[in-house]
């Protein structure tokens, strides 16, 4: 038997990307096995935050949930994205969306799905507001930790996590023709086309 049978992983890093494979009805059988990979996976990853695409999921069983439940209270972060209105509600009524987070931000298509049309680009820094001048500022992903300069009045800042988990803007380069595109957070992990040359792109969050 693989390592993991029942679902499929797109990223596997702090902040990993999964789907389910087959029918999920079936899990309920296999609810311990289910458990054991995805611990497996979250452990050797050392994944702080694990996003679970829906999009081909209509229904989660209680079983699945109750996985998910424990997953949470190990310490990794679980995010439901493209989750049916069915699901969306489930999680809403019976309160679980309190522990499991039901992702506005969608995960784009995966790879093998959406053939060569789509353009994989990581996310090149953050858009952050000068405490200075509050000109905003592109400021590279690589600069956490480091100081970055306003682009307007030159002042110096420091770039901290909790500044780049505030913004709520990102900024990437498209592949084609290289414009510097300017995009909402929702914009990541969703394909979506460039403003200026049209092509399609998706924004990833390389952590
Ligand atoms: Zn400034
Ligand atoms: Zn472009």
């Amino acid at each position: 038997m693989p390592a993991f049978d029942l679902f499929e992983v797109r990223e596997a890093e702090t902040v990993s990307i999964i789907r389910f494979l087959d029918q999920i009805d079936d899990f309920s059988h296999r609810t311990t096995d289910l458990h054991e990979q995805l611990s497996k996976f979250v452990g050797d990853n050392a994944c702080l935050k694990l996003v679970i695409d829906l999009r081909e999921t209509k229904y989660l069983p209680s079983s699945v949930l109750g996985v998910l439940v424990q997953l949470r209270n190990q310490g990794c972060e679980v995010h439901l994205a493209n989750a049916s209105v069915d699901v969306a509600e489930v999680m809403q009524v019976t309160r679980l969306d309190t522990m499991i987070h039901v992702n506005k931000t969608e995960v784009g298509p995966w790879e093998k799905d959406a053939g060569d049309a789509l353009a994989r680009v990581p996310l090149a820094g953050y858009v952050l507001t000068c405490p200075e001048c509050l000109h905003e500022t592109m400021v590279d992903k690589h600069l956490l930790g480091k100081r970055a300069a306003c682009s307007q009045c030159s002042d110096e800042f420091s770039v901290t996590a909790e500044s780049i988990r505030k913004a709520t803007h990102i900024y990437a380069n498209c592949p084609s023709c290289a414009t510097q595109l300017k995009l909402e957070r929702d914009e990541v992990n969703v394909g979506i086309s460039c403003p200026q040359c049209d092509s399609l792109i998706e924004v990833r969050v390389i952590v």
